[in-house]
């Protein structure tokens, strides 16, 4: 008899060999149906793996991550064995479970497999769904794994194989499928009740330009028709909020080719939304005690081999700038620490000077490959909410626990409700990887995660994810849809100050070396805007959107009325536009509602006779008549209802 511990600490006792699969229908038939991998002594593995020794295990469902991994790794060998019957000689690169579905990268050769061929592809997968096939798990060694693939003429996996350890390597079985795998699976694909594939893109083998491009195919696959039924009804919704077509509608931002990839141009409707939400930022960081600073774009190569920057990605980034006389050599900035650790060193500190708080929106430019750039969530020039926080180390919980104060202002502010945090930890395993040492470290991980106590915030704890230089508290916001954006960062680093000698002068007069700490609420304003007009569907609020009102002169012989009721409202600090095409008036309506602006005016002989204006509100239609004083008062009041607990 073996000894099974649950994640309760609970204990029953199995005969040796029992399967995670038996030990769920001891528990419940219905838990035995939707167990989908077990995890024993923390090593997710296949439900039918007899278990031999005493071992705490833990049962995974689809809810669980775990369980949607097996799931879509088991749908990718899947997707695969269908497109091995469809395209004979095809080769198959690597196929992971991802965030939300997997992928497989494959080349097929002459063949192109465009999105006309997903139909076929996913009939055929539906096909080997109903023959039930059991997935089965086989230890090779190096030389026979090298044989099977070299014979069936796989050179991506001969390459995979030859990277690998003899001793390690298992193979996966379905059919006459046969995949080099770690596991673990589905242990039938028969579990696989809906799949579709989503898309179609080129990916370079192993993500190396200089390499094949391999075509990269999509797919999700359920275990419930329904599910597969919702996910495309989200889908669909998800296109109609996609930030790259509402950007456009509304003019918010655009890209050139002539200016460059990746580098977003701010239109006058995008900066305005823009520079509200750094203003509103700012404030509540003046009330927060913080100083605004502004570097230079570009920084000496000196600087960033000081900080450690070039080391770890001067060689995949933008090349330095030269001069052409001195021959000095000039980054453009990664990032902003570094200038700020100067201007720390401007002068002499004292411990009495600190915690000092230098924030700066400042402009950094990443090289990212062409093929992963994105509307603006990905880009190669952006903008960070940028602060860097010195101070002394028994401060930093106290600054810790400012900073989430001030992201909790920012997404109730932005109507962010649902948000949850992520602390990243050191991997204990590989502790190599990283700079500093276990004390600082170990001093760093245990202040975040109390401060995340003492805040009552939920936040899971997930190890190998920090950075190089430091553990990190990163927050995810859920939006309108149901989907999970990584936004706000809060690090710890005392890798910095030690890089750059920054000192201060302490209580008991001796040097000390301050902590830095980096946060950046929104993350970068690209990256926000892109996730507030995705959340909002472009439907921003009173206080924020470019424009609050439309002023809709029902001909052109109200033109002149409209703008002297525009000049009132934007006298008392309304943002007004005027759409005085020479249209009819139920089509500059709907033209203005794709607009998504808040307030609609309409004038016309009657308005213009009394002295009034007939108000529409986005979403609620028509609100009456008014005078236009009377109409900015209740603009302002609204404004003011919602600002005030952020704003004061
Ligand atoms: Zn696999
Ligand atoms: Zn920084």
């Amino acid at each position: 008899m073996i000894k099974i511990t649950f994640p309760d600490n609970s204990v029953r006792e199995y005969e040796s060999g029992v399967t995670g699969f038996q030990i769920a229908e001891s528990i419940s038939p219905r838990l035995a149906q939707e167990v989908l991998a077990v995890s024993v002594n923390g090593q997710v593995t296949e439900i039918n793996r007899p278990i031999i020794t005493d071992a705490a295990i833990k049962l995974f469902k689809w809810d669980d991550p775990e369980g949607k991994h097996s799931f879509w790794h088991t749908s990718a060998h899947l997707m695969a064995e269908a497109l091995q019957e469809l395209y004979p000689g095809i080769q198959f690169g690597i196929g992971p479970a991802i965030e939300s579905g997997f992928y497989y990268d494959v080349d097929p050769g002459e063949t192109v497999i465009k999105e006309t061929d997903f139909p076929a592809i996913e009939a055929k997968v539906m096909e080997i769904v109903a023959r039930k096939e059991n997935v089965v798990r086989e230890e090779i060694s190096k030389a026979d794994a090298l044989k099977l693939f070299t014979d069936k003429k796989e050179t991506y996996k001969v390459e995979l194989i030859s990277d690998l350890e003899d001793g390690t390597i298992t193979l996966y079985r379905q059919g006459n499928f046969v995949d080099l795998c770690k596991g673990p699976h589905l242990i039938s694909v028969g579990e696989i009740k809906a799949f579709k594939i989503t898309a179609v893109a080129g990916a370079y083998w192993r993500g190396d330009i200089k390499r094949k491009q391999l075509t990269r195919l999509y797919a999700i696959s359920f275990p419930k028709k329904k599910m597969l039924d919702e996910y495309v009804e989200l889908m669909e919704e998800a296109k109609k909020r996609d930030h790259r077509k509402i950007g456009k509608e509304l003019e918010l931002f655009t890209f050139s080719d002539t200016v460059g990839k990746g580098l977003p141009l701010w239109l006058p409707n995008g900066t305005a939304l823009r520079l509200r939400l750094e203003d509103f930022l700012k404030q509540i960081q003046k009330r927060f005690g913080y100083l605004q600073v502004m570097t230079p774009h570009i920084g000496q190569k000196q600087l960033y081999v000081t900080s450690g920057h070039y080391a770890k990605y001067g060689q995949d980034s933008f090349q330095p700038i030269h001069t052409p006389e001195e021959g000095e050599e000039y980054l453009l900035k990664p990032m902003n620490c570094p200038h700020h650790c100067e201007i720390y060193k401007f002068k002499p500190r004292s411990y009495k000077d600190l915690p000092l708080r230098f924030a700066e929106f400042g402009t950094v430019y990443r090289y990212e490959q062409s093929g992963e750039l994105h509307g603006l969530t990905r880009v190669r020039s952006f903008t960070q909410d940028d602060a860097h926080i010195f101070c002394r180390p028994d401060q930093i919980q106290e600054e810790f626990l400012k900073v989430m104060d001030i992201i909790s202002i920012i997404f109730n502010a932005l109507d962010f409700k649902n948000f949850e945090a992520q602390i990243s930890l050191r991997d204990p395993n590989n502790k190599e990887k990283y700079i500093g040492s276990d004390e600082v470290w170990e001093k760093a991980e245990s202040a975040i995660i109390d401060a995340c106590k003492s805040k009552g915030l939920k936040a899971h704890v997930e190890l190998g994810e920090a950075a190089f230089y430091g553990p990190k508290l990163d927050f995810m916001v859920k939006d309108a849809i149901g989907r999970k954006w990584q936004l706000g960062t809060i690090q710890v680093d005392y890798n910095l100050p030690e890089r750059f000698q920054l000192e201060y002068v302490g209580e008991d007069n001796q040097k000390h070396r301050p902590v830095m700490i980096h946060r950046a609420p929104f993350g970068s304003m690209e990256r926000f805007v892109a996730v507030l007009i995705e959340h909002t569907g472009g439907k921003f609020p009173l206080w924020l959107t470019p424009n609050q009102v439309s002023i809709l002169p029902i001909s052109e012989r109200y033109n002149d009325y409209a703008k002297k009721v525009a000049a009132d409202l934007e006298a008392q600090d309304l943002r007004v536009t005027i759409d005085d095409r020479n249209e009819k008036i139920g089509r500059k309506i709907r033209d203005n509602e794709l607009k998504r602006i808040p307030y609609m005016i309409i004038v016309g002989e009657k308005e213009e006779s009394n002295g009034e204006v007939s108000v529409r509100k986005q979403g609620e239609g028509d609100k009456g008549s008014m005078t236009a004083d009377a109409f900015a008062k209740m603009i302002n009041d609204e404004v003011r209802q919602m600002t005030i607990s952020f704003i004061k």
